[in-house]
């Protein structure tokens, strides 16, 4: 029985092999490699020792086999992904500006991740469950509001709460009923796990600190609150803190933020102290992004206790 669940999407990713390439000229490509914000979350969570299933779908080929099988070699719940025959598993391109920053080209819609639909979010995988994480990133499609509705009724009826990461994208916010959905969703929730330019694009005006402090004023209990290389802050009832980041050579960003998320809630489950889960969150954050793909930095809590040790 799985004590975290989560929704949303299956993709592998194609990755530019050198920084400035682009997508309008021939270039290598380095993969697959198994990716989905949903899957690394799963993943992550499964490693730090909770029961975690996803809900999802794959197709019948080698990429959906490829991040089926990381999953299961890292004892996440894969029973509840439906490989849908006669269409392809999902697939994210991505090349790397000069500036740091990252352009993709997602073939989701159009993929076995669209697929989804409420009937596959099963009330059989929320026996158990206390937390449901969903993502932003998978509004890609009209069918995935319904099924991110289905699954927090269900979620509701365990009496699990709900863990949301907005991971803002412009052009999924863009389509119709999105923008309500996610301000829905960041009411709804209980834990939040948003990135500073996430709340930069939903509070324009307000400072990440000023926005978390609205967001305290609803449902949620707490807000974990991702800023890259320059660490987190945690914000809850009984107060805020800043965590510094990990000093790391950063190699790859991609991933970093669901591999935080999922460490927090692993450790709030397992009865950590909110400080020392968000202390954790921010160490897996900073390994994730030393290592080459979205899924390849997340890490065993040996990995973890290691860095602990190092410190900051
Ligand atoms: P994504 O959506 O790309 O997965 P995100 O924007 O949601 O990422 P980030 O803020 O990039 O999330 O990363 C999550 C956490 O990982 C940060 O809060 C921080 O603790 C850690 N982290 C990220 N980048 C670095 C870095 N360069 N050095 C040290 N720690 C980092
Ligand atoms: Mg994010």
């Amino acid at each position: 029985m799985a004590q975290i669940v989560v929704v949303g999407e299956i993709l592998v990713e194609m990755m530019a092999t050198a920084t400035g390439q682009g997508f309008r000229a021939p270039g290598l490509f380095a993969g697959p490699y198994p990716s989905g914000a949903p899957a690394i979350f799963a993943d992550q969570a499964a490693r730090m020792g909770v029961p975690t299933a996803l809900i999802a779908c794959a197709g019948d080929d080698d990429f959906g086999r490829c991040v089926i099988g990381r999953l299961q070699e890292n004892g996440a719940e894969t029973g509840h992904i439906r490989l849908v025959p006669d269409v392809a598993t999902g697939v994210a391109f991505v090349c790397y500006r000069n500036d740091g920053g990252r352009d993709f080209i997602f073939h989701m819609g159009n993929s076995a991740a669209g697929r989804l639909t409420p009937e596959d979010i099963a009330p059989a995988a929320f026996a158990g469950c206390r937390v449901l994480h969903i993502m932003g990133s998978s509004l890609f499609a009209p069918e995935m509001a319904d099924v991110m509705r289905r699954a927090v009724a269900l979620a509701d009826a365990a009496g699990a709460l709900v863990s949301f990461d907005p991971n803002v994208r412009p052009e999924l916010l863009r389509r119709p009923g999105n923008a309500g959905l996610i301000a829905d969703l960041m009411a709804r929730a209980d834990i939040l796990l948003p990135s500073e330019a996430d709340l930069a694009f939903l509070y324009p005006g307000l400072t990440p600190e000023d926005a978390t402090t609205l967001l305290l004023q609803g449902r949620a209990g707490c807000v974990f609150l991702k800023r890259g290389a320059a660490g987190s802050r945690y914000a809850g009832r009984s107060g805020a803190f800043d965590i510094p980041p990990f000093a790391v050579d950063e190699v790859d960003p991609t991933g970093a933020g669901d591999c935080a998320g999922a460490t927090f809630v692993a450790g709030l489950l397992h009865g950590l102290p909110p400080r020392e889960a968000a202390l954790r969150a921010n160490a897996a954050g900073a390994l994730a992004v030393t290592k080459r793909g979205p899924m390849e930095g997340n890490s065993t809590p040996a990995e973890l206790e290691a860095m602990l040790v190092r410190g900051h």
